[in-house]
């Protein structure tokens, strides 16, 4: 049977990235699942604490993102929502796979590539650096192939940040099977999310993410529709007269573009929403110097539009829920979690008597 696995990160309200990349993945996997069809979604707090907080956040990080999914429509009955800490198993079977894990691999892991070369940049390459950098980042996705492995995962479903880490699981059940002599752990299959990376709104080079110092950077799941519009508005562009898709060249207007078509009709691609915005009277007959102008107004305030359209129901959720929570000390999200984590440490379970047995770890 499918059994369909992802994470979050609880490291802040999840923007529209995370929700076209993954939350709305989920939820429609959810809805068109077969019965026998399991599915695990898990907030990843072990991942969390790569880097450090002030005390209180995470807790707080977790209670919102756990808000956001059961908003979003996540179903605790049909669906396993809980915390990753709060079954061992995870972190058992991380340990046990980092001793057939491969260095060279792990080292040329793009995120961790990218933290080691700013050293390099900085030729800090020397001990203080190395102190600084912390081997929980270099070893996450060991812990991140745990996850989906100990679930006996099939599919997992993704946005393409993380297809890297996909291989890299896949990796581990080679060689743990390898090593252990059987097919103990199941290969899991990568589903991409059909929506493209979404582009940061202030540096459309980098992708849109919760842990972007800059707030105007990301639409979040629950901004009012007035803070949506003006990031909108406020998103860099271009000045080039006409209007085209063109991710390398024009980042900017193409990440609206992609998102606009994306909202409207599905089967609208963003050349159709260019050819729709190039052939309005009030662009067409505006002067170059203003052509711009008229379609990016067009573009932004139609883009607000639709974007709070979507997202109307999900923010009355969340704020429900939130609601709720300040009533009942949180006692609803606790439980939640307490159930969903009973399910999780069944499911671990099972592939953890395989493993230990495989391993000789077993009594
Ligand atoms: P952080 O900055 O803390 O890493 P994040 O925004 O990258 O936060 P994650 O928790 O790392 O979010 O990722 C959760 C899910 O959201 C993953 O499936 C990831 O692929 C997806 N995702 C994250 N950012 C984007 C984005 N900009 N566009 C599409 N999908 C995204
Ligand atoms: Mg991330």
């Amino acid at each position: 049977p499918k059994v369909i696995f992802s994470g979050i990160q609880p490291t802040g309200i999840p923007h529209l990235g995370n929700y076209l990349g993954a939350l709305q993945q989920w939820k429609r996997m959810q809805d068109e699942a077969s019965p026998d069809t399991r599915l695990i979604f898990c907030i990843v707090d072990l991942h969390a604490i790569t880097v450090r907080r002030d005390r209180g956040l995470l807790a707080q990080y977790k209670k919102e993102m756990l808000a956001a999914i059961l908003a979003v429509g996540i179903d605790p009955e049909r669906s396993t929502i809980f915390y990753q800490s709060s079954v061992p198993a995870h972190s058992e079977l991380q340990w046990i796979l980092s001793c057939t894990a491969s260095m060279g691999y792990l080292s040329r892991m793009t995120q961790w590539k990218s933290k080691m070369s700013m050293a390099e940049d900085q030729e800090l390459m020397d001990k203080k650096v190395l102190r600084k950098l912390k081997h929980g980042l270099f070893s996450y996705p060991i812990l991140q192939a745990a996850d989906i492995l100990v679930h006996r995962a099939t599919h997992v479903p993704v946005g393409k940040d993380q297809s890297q880490h996909l291989e890299f699981a896949r990796e581990c059940v080679t060689n743990f099977n390898a090593a252990y002599g059987g097919k103990h752990l199941v290969y899991p299959e990568t589903i991409l999310s059909p929506q493209k990376r979404v582009m940061s709104l202030r540096d459309p080079h980098k992708k849109m993410s919760k842990s972007d110092p800059d707030p105007s950077s990301r639409i979040l799941l629950t901004d009012t529709p007035s803070e949506t519009t003006t990031k909108i508005n406020r998103a860099i562009t271009d000045t080039i007269p006409h209007i085209s898709y063109d991710p390398d060249s024009r980042p900017g207007v193409s990440n609206l573009l992609s998102l606009l078509s994306h909202f409207a009709d599905a089967s609208q691609t963003p050349q159709d929403v260019v050819d729709m915005i190039n052939s309005f009277d009030e662009v067409t007959s505006a002067s170059e110097g203003t052509r711009n102008a008229a379609a990016m107004k067009y573009l932004k305030g139609k883009l607000a539009g639709r974007i709070n359209d979507e997202l109307g129901g999900v923010r009355e959720r969340y704020a429900a829920i939130m609601g709720r929570t300040e009533r009942d000390g949180g006692e609803y999200l606790r439980e939640v979690v307490e159930f969903g984590g009973k399910k999780a440490r069944e499911s671990a379970e099972g592939t953890m008597e395989i493993v230990r047995a495989a391993v000789e770890l077993g009594i």
